[in-house]
Parts: C-alpha cells; sequence; structure tokens
C-alpha cells in the first residue's frame, strides 16, 4: 500500500470509529443525508439537487416500498446497507455516514419520524407543515433538544433570490415600514384519494399546505409576529375532495407595527403571489413561492419597473440543505429552526379557530 492509499485507509478507519459532532467537524466533508419518504417532493424535487450541494451529500434512503427503495438506491449509488425500511430505520443509529435525516412524509408522520430520527443520533430536516398540530410541534422541539440534535424546517423560500431580496428591500426600509401586506397561495388539488385530502394524514386542509406559504411570507416579510387574527373558510363540502379538509381560507393578520396582512389560501384556485406595501413604494412577487420562475416588480421612487436580483450561488433546495450542513459544521442555529415551524402551527390553529368561532383571536 502506497504513503496516500495507508493514510487514506487510516483516515476512513478513524472516521467509522469518532463520534457524529467530531465526524461532523471534520474539515472539507460533506454532511450525509438520509432521504425518508420517497414521494413526489423528494425524489423529483429534493433528490436531484444534492448534486449542486458543496456542504452535503445523499448517502441513505428509507421508504415503506422496497422497489423505490432499489430504484433509487441504484440510481444515486446507495448501496443496500444504506437502504432502511420504515420497520428497520431505528438501525441508521449504527450508520456513521448519516449525519441528517430528512422527513418527507405525510404530514401526521413528520412527529414520529422526526422523533426516531432524534433517537438515533440524528440531526433532522423535516418538510413543512413542521406537524399537524402545535402540541406535536413542541414535542418534535423537545426531543431533538433531548438528543442535541439540530432541527430545521423545509422553508426553502428564505433561501430563494427574489425572496431574499424582498426580505432585504424591506429591511433597508426602501419602501418605509410595512403598512399592508397581500399574500396568495393555492392550487387546484385534484385526486380525491390522496393523502392531503384526508385530515388524519394532513392535519387540515389548504392553510396547512399551501396557505402556510403566505402566513409565512406574511411574518418574514414584516419582520413580526401577528398580534390578532380574523379568518373565515369557503367549502363545498358535496365537492368528493372536500369531505374532511377545508378548501377556502381568508385570513387577516395584525401586526404590532400597525402592519396588516391579507392573504388567501385555496384548493380551488390557482395563484402564487405576494404584494407589501409602504408610504414609498412597494415590492411584488408573481409567483413569489414556486419551485421556480420567480417574478418581481418594485415601485420606488415614484417608478415601477422589473426587478432581478443577484443570482444566487445555489438554487433555492441545494441552499437549503447545505444551510443545516453548515449549521452543523459551525455549531450556529439554522434561521428556520423548529421554533419557526412551531410559530406557523400555533398561528394556524389560531386562524382556524377565528373562522370556526367567527371572532378576532388575539394571539
Ligand atoms: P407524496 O404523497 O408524493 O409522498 C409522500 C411519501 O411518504 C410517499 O410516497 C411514501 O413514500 C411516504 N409515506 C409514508 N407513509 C405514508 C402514508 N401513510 N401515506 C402516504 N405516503 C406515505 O407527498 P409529497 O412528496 O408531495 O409531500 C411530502 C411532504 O413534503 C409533505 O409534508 C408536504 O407538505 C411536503 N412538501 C413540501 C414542498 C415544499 O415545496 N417545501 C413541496 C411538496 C411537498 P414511500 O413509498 O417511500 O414510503
Amino acid at each position: 500500500m502506497d504513503e496516500i492509499s495507508k493514510r487514506t485507509f487510516l483516515a476512513a478507519g478513524l472516521a467509522a470509529t469518532l463520534p457524529l459532532s467530531a465526524r461532523a467537524a471534520e474539515p472539507g466533508r460533506k454532511l450525509g443525508y438520509a432521504i425518508l419518504g420517497l414521494g413526489y417532493y423528494a425524489t423529483k424535487i429534493i433528490m436531484p439537487r444534492f448534486a449542486e450541494c458543496e456542504h452535503s451529500k445523499l448517502v441513505a434512503l428509507v421508504s415503506g416500498t422496497p422497489e423505490k427503495l432499489k430504484t433509487f438506491g441504484e440510481q444515486y449509488g446507495v448501496p443496500e446497507s444504506h437502504r432502511y425500511s420504515y420497520e428497520t430505520f431505528d438501525k441508521i443509529a449504527d450508520n456513521p455516514d448519516v449525519d441528517i435525516v430528512y422527513v418527507i412524509t405525510p404530514n401526521s408522520l413528520h412527529r414520529v419520524f422526526t422523533e426516531r430520527a432524534a433517537k438515533a443520533g440524528k440531526h433532522v430536516m423535516c418538510e413543512k407543515p413542521m406537524a399537524t398540530t402545535s402540541a406535536d410541534a413542541e414535542a418534535m422541539i423537545a426531543a431533538c433538544k433531548k438528543a442535541g440534535r439540530k432541527l430545521m424546517i423545509g422553508y426553502r423560500s428564505r433561501f430563494q433570490a427574489h425572496n431574499i431580496e424582498a426580505i432585504k428591500l424591506i429591511r433597508e426600509g426602501a419602501i418605509g415600514p410595512v403598512r399592508a401586506i397581500s399574500a396568495d397561495a393555492g392550487f387546484t388539488i385534484g385526486d380525491p384519494t390522496q393523502w392531503r385530502l384526508d385530515k388524519a394524514r394532513s392535519g387540515g386542509g389548504s392553510l396547512m399546505d399551501i396557505g402556510i406559504y403566505s402566513l409565512n411570507a406574511a411574518r418574514y416579510l414584516t419582520g413580526e409576529e401577528p398580534v390578532a387574527i380574523n379568518a373565515f373558510t369557503s367549502t363545498d363540502h358535496s365537492d368528493v375532495r372536500f369531505k374532511t379538509v377545508e378548501d377556502i381560507v381568508s385570513f387577516q393578520l395584525l401586526f404590532p407595527s400597525g402592519a396588516t396582512a391579507n392573504c388567501y389560501s385555496a384548493y380551488s384556485a390557482n395563484f402564487n403571489r405576494y404584494r407589501a406595501t409602504g408610504p414609498k413604494g412597494f415590492v411584488d412577487l408573481d409567483p413569489a413561492t414556486n419551485y421556480e420562475g420567480q417574478s418581481m416588480r418594485v415601485r420606488l421612487n415614484g417608478q415601477t419597473s422589473s426587478r432581478e436580483p443577484a443570482p444566487q450561488a445555489k438554487n433555492q433546495f441545494s441552499a437549503q440543505l447545505d444551510h443545516l450542513s453548515e449549521c452543523i459544521l459551525t455549531g450556529r442555529e439554522p434561521i428556520v429552526p423548529g421554533e419557526e415551524g412551531l410559530k406557523d402551527m400555533r398561528l394556524i390553529e389560531a386562524i382556524y379557530r377565528a373562522a370556526r368561532e367567527g371572532r378576532t383571536i388575539k394571539v
């Protein structure tokens, strides 16, 4: 064995025996992700984006479908030793290549898999909505804290160039203090048998799934937390899609500065946009939080124009994946930790309550 191979061999042997935190700190090491739940978002959107990551790589798969483990395992070079079923998942604790488990299942399973991942000593990335109740979200935060592991929620828009630019312009005072936000997010949902339309698995309808983008945007654009909420819903329960979940939610938020937000969430209308307006102008994104194609218009100094932010080094998905890896490597907290997901869960509950009780809810 030559000197270089010997050193590589020794380093590999040493690495396998190091605790996770020490291994994560190895310079230049990409952190290993296990993707849990091989559905649409995982396989079509997230998994291909590891190719552009600097600090993250795909090393393991967890699925309830053996054919998916085989197909995607072969496609991404994930060996059989790094493929898990939901039954064998806890054995991931013995796999030092896995630093992070990314939970991309139906919402009602986010809690149980986050807790199992934390118990196995892994950091967790969990998709939005973080859970189906705020109590579950609290339990997830507690589980990760107890295990000494980080928890981040997949709020990818916080890593998207136009959204970053919108926040920057507002924080710099370009439009003056935000007075009014409108934020609309919706799509026309199809297949009535899917889990999104089954409250037991989704936790709720459009608000949990897509309206959460309007809610989250109103919060990151103002940089404030709402103090009062009004809401009403509109659902045709004779429509086979809406037997257990809501279709439209219209909600209003009042922020401490006096800024207000008027938001829509829908499963029967297509929109994806927001506008923040102040005394000096506005920032408008349409689409705002799609996977791609964001378009920005601003009104500043009396002029309305298109604006293209400086290109980001990475797309929003790779940047999101790398952010958690970098936080683990440097000991920082993610900009969208579990607590951020919990805030949205509490507000979603308050929005449902405002609609149910037909009154303003103070939060
Ligand atoms: P899919 O239905 O396409 O995939 C979910 C996967 O979860 C399934 O393919 C299955 O994978 C696994 N699963 C485990 N248990 C169940 C169960 N009881 N019923 C159904 N599936 C199960 O959903 P999406 O990929 O669209 O959504 C998954 C999560 O990602 C949701 O929380 C959603 O809100 C979020 N999401 C986030 C997006 C974003 O832009 N941030 C975009 C889209 C979704 P397997 O066969 O491998 O077990």
